[in-house]
């Protein structure tokens, strides 16, 4: 296949990331593993120290100027979020440290206003495992029930099988949008509807889709949505969660501290409104404010020109991998993102990724935080390499150069 012509110029893109022009092992760094943790851009890394440097204040209580320009800046990435997500209201949109709090919030606050014995919980087989125990933790409490959707040998939820899950028992369906360990997108549009036909709620991990492709929670109808920043160019620690207004008002307080109060004496606590409710202690204050440049960055550049390139790159790498004996790729859904899973016949892993490592390149081995996932397909782990729209076709095919290599010295 040509290499396709992009919309985006990737040699000027990347030089607003200083990382990528490192070496690595004395070699240009390849930086595959985005599916882990996307790079920084310069202006966000700016945000950060620029937070530090002029305007750093404790939230919301202070009456002095720093604290208000913190408090500012904070609420206005809360803005940010809720265009992001397309949101009806600034309160749905509470922070977290990422997608694996954000469950762990849902699981722990719906889970014990609305989760009791017998009941059950949806997931599929493709999730995470942020996406898995928490649901786990809670069925064990509460004494209800796990249901998992089978997927295809593809790596596709049976929908069919989903659907003879519905019941009125299921009182949440918790599923990833995009998978990180296989890049299937799901229909979740269609999950939702489902759902809804029951009452069900849905959650969806959206850790993998939310740098891919523009989120609309509105024209999704989902309950909860969650995503990291750090998968989004955005710093690490910082991340939020969408719920519907009319949910998080009745669901309790996760954790108890200060913000998340209205009055506190020692007979009786009466809780903050949305979304300081949810929103306990001094939160991370300079990586929220930076996370608003992140969506800078990404609009600058545009959602669909970064989904163009990641595409083409997907189909690029695809063709030339399946040119190495032995290789087989795991994950082959209609629908995928740029994200490339595959085991080679005879060649381990992780053998794979020291030789890589050596050559400069970055992918990630191993079970991708997804062990019930491998052993549907019967195997411990894969080597991904995942692709963002600072990547390019040269790169990949010193990653195949490599990888032709190493299965020699492997075989
Ligand atoms: N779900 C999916 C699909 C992911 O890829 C990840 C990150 N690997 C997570 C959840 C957890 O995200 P975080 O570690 O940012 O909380």
């Amino acid at each position: 296949m040509a290499k396709l012509e992009s919309t985006i110029d990737v040699q000027e893109i990347r030089k607003d990331f200083p990382i990528l022009s490192q070496k690595v092992h004395g070699k240009n760094l390849i930086y595959f593993d985005n599916a882990a943790t996307t790079q920084k851009p310069q202006s966000v890394i700016e945000a950060i120290s620029n937070y530090y440097k002029t305007e750093n204040a404790n939230i919301h209580r202070g009456i002095h100027s720093l604290a208000e320009k913190a408090t500012h800046d904070y609420e206005e990435t809360r803005k940010s979020v809720k265009a992001f997500l397309n949101a009806k209201h600034a309160e749905e949109i509470i922070f977290t440290r990422g997608v694996t709090e954000a469950i762990n919030l849902v699981a722990n606050s719906y889970g014990r206003a609305f989760v009791n014995e017998g009941d059950e919980i949806v997931i599929s087989t493709m999730e995470h495992h942020s996406n898995i125990v928490p649901w786990q933790m809670l069925c064990e409490q509460r004494n209800a029930k796990l249901k998992v959707i089978p997927i295809n040998d593809k790596g596709e939820i049976i929908f069919e099988e989903y659907l003879k899950l519905l019941s009125p028992k299921v009182k949440l369906v918790s599923v990833v949008h995009v998978s990180n360990a296989l890049g299937t997108i799901n229909p979740v549009k269609e999950i939702i509807e489902a759902a809804h036909k029951f009452n069900i709620p849905v959650m969806l991990d959206g850790a993998q889709a939310s740098s891919h492709f523009d989120i609309d929670v509105q024209a999704l109808d989902c309950e909860f949505y969650a995503f990291s920043a750090h998968k989004l160019y955005g710093p690490t620690g910082i991340g939020a969660l969408y719920g519907k207004k009319e949910l998080l008002d009745k669901m309790p307080p996760y954790q108890g501290g200060g913000e998340m109060i209205k009055d506190v004496s020692f007979e009786k606590t009466t809780y903050n409104e949305l979304p300081y409710k949810f929103e306990a202690g001094t939160p991370n204050i300079a990586d929220t404010v930076a996370l608003k440049a992140a969506f800078e960055y990404i609009e600058k550049i545009g959602k669909t020109n970064m989904a163009a390139h990641e595409d083409a790159l997907l189909k690029y790498a695809t063709e030339q991998l399946l040119t190495i004996d032995g290789l087989r790729i795991i994950g082959t859904a209609e629908h995928k993102v740029s994200i490339a899973s595959f085991v080679i016949e005879g060649v381990h892993h992780q053998d794979l990724a020291i030789i890589l490592d050596r050559e400069g390149i970055a992918v990630r081995t191993g079970h991708h935080c997804t062990q019930p996932l491998m052993s549907r397909f019967g195997i411990l782990g894969t080597t991904r390499a995942s692709f963002a729209f600072y990547n390019t076709f040269e790169e990949i095919d010193v990653f195949i150069k490599a990888l032709h290599k190493a299965v020699g010295m492997l075989r």
